[in-house]
């Protein structure tokens, strides 16, 4: 790579509000009108198979904020108040162990956030100790946590491989120290340096770093010796975010001085040279934010067009529900979404009348489950072939999808899409707008009116 071109009025005509379709539909159409008794009635049905298990707990609390910050957290300084946070984990899983079926195995287990390592290390134990004694894992299992080098020990470290984590994910965002004060998150490289030293020297098998790009006073400059610093800790997986300016549902957001934000323009040139940064360093461009060595299972997963996409991102593992416990997380099965309650004291008011913190939820048509696949195929393998597709979905692709397909054309003659009678490919500037294109195949989106709720898709 890259003989990528941008063109700065395809950024202008492209650049409009757009799911990120980590779901379909996007979260935005789950609603608390569901019926909770249909809901656990798709719950139930769901345990009645066998398929794989992946499991995230949602660990909210932060000491500071990070004025960019998009993630449901609890600023506090109070430690206490992660002890007080697993008793109510644990009765949420016991509420919810009532219902899984105990012969499911665990593949995946995430912990996110706020910031896991809030937890004091012998926290950290506990928490492993609770969902080893529920729940069976697979012997090769993984298992990812999200770490906050700022405050972290090594004890901490040690805890989390002790309870079977094996993968870290380090947040970096950018090394600039002007970047750094602009969004109020102080963390000098050697730090980092310092915490992976600490992830490879206790044994984690990957190392994913995690830097956003779309920050107030980057510049492609800037993001380059960021890239350059980070490429020097040797990741395995890279994962560089677009910043979602969404102030009207972070109020946090506004305290960023708007005129110190890159323009659209910019940001993709910081996109483009990240691309050809990283893929000339030996990375495989997986799509969207994600990067990751030419032998890593994303990479080979992508190759074998067995790649998903989820809450979490892309992933390996298909055929795996996710089961979410703590405050505002997510869980998804074929036939469902549901998400618990995003105020602290609410979750653990219905946990302490023995109920499921059920917030929201949504119960996917058949037409949602055809169109998530192939949503998803289209972001995880960049192209879809009608035949497979047919086959896969059992019914005729290019029948069903027909108005879909024929409102391609703009997008064909941008150079972003080539079609044949067989089927449809993205091509190499087409992956810079693979969120426009999969709005073409969503049929919650009116086409002329942009839904204003979500960041834009550039
Ligand atoms: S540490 Fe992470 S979750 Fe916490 S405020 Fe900062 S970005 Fe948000």
């Amino acid at each position: 790579m890259s003989t990528l071109k941008v063109d700065l009025d395809l950024v202008s005509k492209y650049n409009v509000p757009g799911p990120r379709y980590t779901s379909y539909p996007p979260a935005t159409h789950f609603t608390a009108e569901v019926r909770e008794e249909e809901l656990l009635e798709r719950i139930r049905t769901n345990n009645e198979t066998q398929r794989d298990l992946s499991l995230y707990f949602h660990l909210p609390f932060c000491r500071s904020l990070c004025w960019y910050c998009g993630c449901t957290t609890v600023i506090t300084t109070q430690q206490a108040q992660s002890a007080r946070y697993l008793k109510y984990l644990e009765k949420e899983m016991a509420l919810m162990g009532k219902l899984l079926n105990a012969k499911r195995k665990v593949v995946q287990l995430h912990f996110g956030g706020g910031t896991p390592t809030f937890l004091k290390p012998e926290e950290i134990r506990r928490l492993g100790t609770m969902i080893h004694s529920q729940f069976e894992f697979a012997p090769d299992a993984e298992a990812g946590v999200e770490i906050d080098p700022r405050r972290l020990t090594r004890e901490h470290l040690v805890a989390l491989r002790e309870v079977g984590f094996n993968r870290a994910s380090v947040g970096v965002q950018d090394n600039d120290p002007k970047v750094q004060r602009a969004v109020h998150r102080i963390q000098p490289f050697d730090q980092t340096r310092l915490v992976v030293d600490g992830i490879r020297s206790t044994g984690f098998k990957s190392l994913n770093l995690d830097l956003i790009y779309g920050l107030p006073h980057q510049t492609a400059a800037s993001f380059e010796q960021t890239l350059t610093d980070v490429l020097k800790l040797n990741p395995d997986r890279l994962a560089v975010f677009s910043y979602a300016h969404v102030p009207w549902i972070k109020p946090a957001q506004k305290i960023l001085a708007s005129g110190a934000l890159p323009a659209a323009e910019v940001k993709l040139q910081i996109l483009k040279l990240t691309i050809e940064k990283l893929t000339s360093e030996g990375y495989v461009y997986i799509g969207m934010d994600h990067f990751a060595r030419a032998d890593d299972e994303l990479a080979v997963a992508q190759k074998a067009k067995t790649l998903q996409r989820n809450f979490q991102g892309y992933s390996t593992h298909g055929g795996a529900d996710i089961y979410s416990f703590g405050m505002s997380s997510i869980s998804q099965t074929e036939a469902c979404y549901w998400q618990n309650i995003k105020d602290l004291p609410e979750y653990y008011k219905s946990l302490d009348q023995g109920r499921l913190p059920f917030a929201k939820g949504y119960l996917s048509t058949i037409e949602d489950q055809i169109r998530r696949q192939v949503i998803m195929r289209l972001m995880c393998d960049l192209s879809l072939d009608y035949a497979a597709m047919s086959r896969y979905l059992e019914t005729d692709f290019a029948t069903h999808f027909a108005a879909e397909l024929a409102s391609l054309d703009d997008l064909e003659a941008d150079g972003l899409v080539e079609r044949s009678a067989t089927g449809l490919t993205v091509t190499e500037l087409g992956r810079l707008f693979i969120r426009n294109i999969a709005m073409r195949f969503d049929a919650y989106r009116k086409v002329q009116e942009p839904e204003p709720r979500f960041s834009k898709t550039i």
